[in-house]
Parts: C-alpha cells; structure tokens; sequence
C-alpha cells in the first residue's frame, strides 16, 4: 500500500459521500450524474476516454477501459456504484453527507456501500493509465448508477443496451474481504452467490363504514395488522447446505451452524451482526417494510397495501416463494389478500475459475497466510445482471483488520456507516495486482 493510493481514494471518497447521490427509488432521485461527471473528471487526467450513458436524465453512469492486445485474453470489468441509499439523519452520530475524516475514519452515506470500492477502483485504475499499462486482456471501469433500486437505470439497463460495451468475461464489484481470523490463518469471503428478491405488494381487502360504530366492522387495517403480526413470526426450516456450509467449514465456525436442530438458539447467542448474517444466508426471509391505508379518521378503512422484502435463497422458484408466503398468510385471510410479487431470483459464479485463483495468489500475498472462502451475500447487487449475461462475477474488496464482518453488516444501509482509511488504501492494491497477472502482460 502507498500512502499515495491512500489519500487519493480518501479524497475521491469524500467527494462522492458529499454529492449525496440517494436513490429512493424514484426515477428522478439519485442524479448520479454529478458523480459520475466527477469520476469522468479524475480518469481523463489520465487521458482515458470516457464513455457515458443516460438512459433517464441525471441518471448517468461512465466507462473507461484499457484496450487488451489479445482478443482471446480473458478480459476483467471492476464495477463500483455511485448511489447510495437514503438516511434517517436522527440516527447518525455526524453529518452523514458532509465526508467527515475523523481519526482515521471517514464518516458517511456509502463508506462501505460501496463508494469506497467505487474510490479505490478508480484510483487504480487511474494508476494503471497513468503507468501506461498494456494488457492482454481488456480491463474496464464502470462506475453505474441505481443500484440501489434495481438497477433499472443502470447495470440492469447496461446490460439490455450496451452489452457489446460493458460486457466481461469476469466482474469484480461489492462486497467481501473482510479478514476474518480463524485458527488457520485469515479468512477472506468472496461473494459468488447472493439471494433473490421476491419482492410483494399485499393488498388486504376490507368493508368501509362509519367508524363511530366499529362493532363487528371488517376493518382492512386490523386484517392487515394480523398478516404483518404473521409475516414477523413465520420461520421456515434453515437451508444449510451449499455455499453456507463452505462458509461455515473455511472459517472454522462451530458446527451448531450446520445443525438445523438448535440452529436458532445457536445464532441467538451470538453477536447480533452475526446471527443476522446467519439467519439471512439460511432462510428465505419476510421483512414487512411500508404500509398505506386508509382515508380518514372516521372512515373504517377498506383498503391497507403493504409491501414485503421476501428474500429467496439459491435455487429457490418463484413459485416456492410464492408458496412460502401463502403459508405464512394463512389460509383463512388468503380470501382477503390481493398478492403482486416480482421475481428476480437468486444469481451465482463458480470457484474454480481463473480469477478465483489470480485472486487468492495476489490477495495471499497482501494479506500474509490469508485463504479465500466463497460467501453468499444476503442482499443482491449488480453482478446479477452480469451473471446472467454469461459473466463470472464475484464480489470483493479488501479491508483492514480493524473493520470486522459484522461492523459492516451492521452499517450497511444503517446509520454511522463509515470507513477506516488503511482500508482505502488497502482496497486498491488488488486491483493493480489483479490487473498484473490476470489480464495484464504478466498473465498467464
Ligand atoms: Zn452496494
């Protein structure tokens, strides 16, 4: 790590947090155009050639790539995403715009999701043109927007459009590389796999009348207050195989992990960041997240929508999902739930590939006696869409040791997120190392 890579990944990171890039979802929020003018700005330094697309106004995502010499060389695309999500300002201990660097830490919105890597990417990558760095294999940089919300205007809409630009045999983007101790040594997860969403609008069905005689009134909202009491108890069995199991085995964690028998009270007695990261990578999971209803004070209400984050675990249907949420309604108020899902399933790369091991060589190095573990990521990002146009995606990013696995679960998406800065530093090293041997003239 230089000390050079380090200040410039603080410094691009701090001007990303501050252009405060939300995305709540509506077609017009993000305006990751000013971020993506801003990361156009720093790789042109460099006499790279920017490409940009926009497919909605504002919403404009950037790609810069370093022509390989060898067309049959693999090429390598390192994605980051320049939106973040919106913040409770109440919850946080500082501005969580202003890019504050505080001991070492830089404070705000998308510190670890995921404009650190989006920084640190960019920095190498900057490195690698100013080198004047001739590769066999082409190596791209695409920094893209709404991720946050599907990617519609993004990687979702980059791959519909622009594949023959983006597209890459390998995709690098968030999240994993956190060193995780274990008795034989530091234990980097690599995400190979994340679940799917299946994502659903219930729409409970009631009687309106005066509510100044509520007797016996068919309520939609107290219906609705029994389906959402339903949906926070409902448990399905635990799924403790694939990917889980490798994840359980490399990092050298107890067996209870393993045994669906006593597997609840196992993560209970945990630490909160982690049972939570246990609990999601093994269960498909109900989260009831926004509720509308009702007209007026007086008016017994005949209509409550509420939407629920359902998570889908690897291989698991559309209808399986379907099943399981009909279960957890029940059937006696089925007859007054309307259900509209989207289904956008679970995605996942194999380990034995090329960049796999590039990956684990270089990251040995870096990280002295350190071995890579493949990690299911609980929430979806952008390598879905890549995946599924054919590419090997995995997500990493390599941290400090004084950013543990469950700090970042914690802060993703949650208030005081915030990053250290050797991690900045240390995050871009594998980029220039991995662009070295896997798509540059050292590659074998
Ligand atoms: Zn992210």
């Amino acid at each position: 790590m230089t000390t050079d890579h380090t200040a410039a990944a603080t410094a691009l990171l701090q001007d990303l947090i501050r252009n405060a890039c939300v995305n709540d979802g509506r077609p017009e929020s993000g305006e990751e155009i000013r971020s993506a003018d801003l990361l156009t700005g720093y790789l042109e330094g460099a006499g790279l050639d920017i490409e940009r697309y926009e497919p909605q106004p504002g919403r404009r995502s950037v790609l810069a790539k370093i022509e390989g010499s060898d067309p049959n060389a693999p090429s390598l695309l390192l994605m980051g995403h320049t939106d973040v999500v919106p913040v409770n300002v109440d919850g946080w201990s500082r501005d969580p715009f202003s890019g504050e660097l505080v001991d070492g830490m830089v404070w705000g919105r998308g510190a670890v999701d995921m404009l650190n890597l989006t920084a640190s990417m960019a920095v190498a990558f900057r490195q690698l043109a100013d080198s004047g760095f001739k590769p066999k294999g082409t190596i791209s940089y695409l920094a893209v927007a709404d991720e946050e919300a599907r990617g519609v205007w993004g990687a979702d809409w980059l791959i519909d459009h622009e594949l023959d630009d983006v597209k890459a045999d390998y995709v690098i983007t968030e999240s994993g590389g956190f060193q995780v101790a274990t008795a034989n040594g530091t234990r980097l997860p690599v995400m190979v796999e994340e679940k799917g969403t299946f994502w659903s609008k219930l729409t409970v069905r009631g009687t309106p009348g005066h509510a100044s005689s509520p007797y016996k009134t068919d309520n939609a909202l107290i219906t609705a207050a029994e389906v959402v009491r339903r949906l926070a108890e409902f448990q399905p069995p635990p799924e403790l195989s694939g990917t889980w199991r490798r994840l359980v085995e490399g990092l050298g964690l107890p067996d209870e992990l393993l045994e669906e028998e006593g597997f609840s009270e196992t993560i209970d007695r945990m630490p909160l960041g982690f049972g939570r990261i246990a609990h999601s990578c093994t269960h498909t999971t109900f989260a009831p997240t926004v509720v509308h209803g009702g007209t007026k004070t007086n008016v017994i209400p005949d209509q409550v929508q509420i939407e629920v984050d359902i998570r889908t675990l690897p291989g698991q249907s559309g209808e399986h999902a379907q099943k399981l949420l009909h279960e957890a309604v029940g059937a006696d108020l089925l007859e007054k739930v309307d259900i509209e899902s989207g289904d956008d399933p679970s995605s996942r790369s194999e380990i034995d590939t090329p960049l796999w091991d590039a990956l684990g060589r270089v990251t040995s190095r870096l990280c002295e006696g350190s071995a890579l573990v493949p990690w299911l990521m609980t929430g979806a990002t952008d390598n879905r869409f890549f995946r599924r146009a054919g590419s090997v995606g995995y997500g990493f990013g390599l941290f400090s040791e004084r950013l543990k696995f469950e700090d970042y679960m914690t802060m993703f998406h949650g208030n005081d997120e915030r990053v250290d800065q050797e991690s900045l530093g240390l995050s871009t090293d594998p980029w220039l190392a991995i662009a070295e041997e896997f798509v540059g003239p050292h590659s074998g």
